[in-house]
């Protein structure tokens, strides 16, 4: 591997069409047969690149994402791996390089719960929601960042040699009992993108996060299937509306294209106003 030496600053972003601000990039979501990753895959191509869609079970749903994707005339391709395995991810990237040529954007999404009171808290589950949620995370972005460094910018297709996007949580700054697995992990990712953010950017790499809130989702099901648990959702989201994947698909579009070149090591919240503490809202 040969590291592209750090480039100068220069270049302004290039008024691309709103429609098609990825004309030409190549982007890697994992995750992307379900929930958000599902939507960014999608929101991705539509705004005209190409997709490997990563999945770690259910064929059938990734093929059906790849599906979308065509219909929107980009070129989609399904990729089974677990993020959590270096061997796996290492192939994945390799399989991307021989399909689409290289990778542009990475989309560092998959991730999963397994909560528990802490006192029953048991090590399989801290492990599994850490290597999966945070480890898998580093993996993917190392992988990326080779390639981003082999590769260089190429003026024609973005102002960056590459960029990542990692999924986060408002569980990065939210503290959440039954859920510390899962609060570390998120946790960890703020200084784990923060930290390659720093180190990267002289690269021309852009690394950033996206901390959603309450998005409609098969991971938080039980929080939004109810009316009841609807309405005790809307007591912590001051906009009262739950989010939906193509809320954060369209930030995910503008984080990864030229119209943000300048937004490097950020954590985007896209929460309906969840982390603006709303219990605060009538007194306090
Ligand atoms: P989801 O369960 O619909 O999707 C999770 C995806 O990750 C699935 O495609 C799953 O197959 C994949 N995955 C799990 N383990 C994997 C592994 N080892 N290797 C590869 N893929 C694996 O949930 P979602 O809500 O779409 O979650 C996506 C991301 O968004 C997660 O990182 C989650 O923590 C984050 N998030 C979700 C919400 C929400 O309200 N839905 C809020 C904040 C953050």
């Amino acid at each position: 591997m040969t590291t592209a030496q750090p480039v100068p600053a220069s270049s302004t972003a290039p008024s691309l069409l709103p429609h098609k601000l990825l004309s030409g990039q190549k982007a890697l979501v994992t995750g992307a047969n379900s929930g958000i990753g599902r939507g960014v895959a999608i929101g991705l191509a539509q705004a005209g690149a190409d997709v490997m869609v990563n999945y770690v079970v259910g064929d059938e749903a990734a093929a059906a994402v790849v599906e979308e994707i065509c219909r929107s005339g980009a070129r989609g391709s399904a990729y089974q791996a677990d993020v959590s395995s270096e061997d796996q991810v290492s192939a994945m990237f390799q399989s991307m390089r021989e399909q689409f040529g290289t990778v542009d954007i990475l989309v560092a999404n998959a991730g999963l719960q397994r909560d528990a009171a802490f006192r029953d808290m048991t090590l399989e589950r801290w492990n599994k929601v850490l290597s999966v949620n945070l480890t898998g995370q580093f993996l993917c972005a190392r992988e990326a960042t080779r390639e981003f460094l082999r590769r260089g910018v190429v003026p024609e297709v973005s102002c960056a040699a590459g960029k990542i996007i990692c999924m986060s949580s408002v569980h990065q700054e939210v503290p959440w009992a039954g859920h510390a697995n899962y609060a570390s992990s998120k946790g960890g990712i703020k200084l784990l993108m923060e930290s390659m953010a720093q180190e990267l950017a002289p690269h021309r790499i852009r690394v950033n996060a996206i901390a959603p809130g309450a998005i409609r989702t098969p991971i938080n099901t039980a929080a939004w299937q109810t009316p009841e648990a609807y309405a005790r959702l809307m007591t912590l989201v001051p906009y009262g509306r739950i989010g939906e994947p193509e809320d954060i698909a369209r930030a995910a579009v503008w984080l990864a294209s030229d119209h943000s070149d300048y937004v490097v090591g950020t954590t985007l919240f896209i929460d309906g106003g969840m982390t603006l503490y709303p219990g605060f809202a009538t007194g306090g």
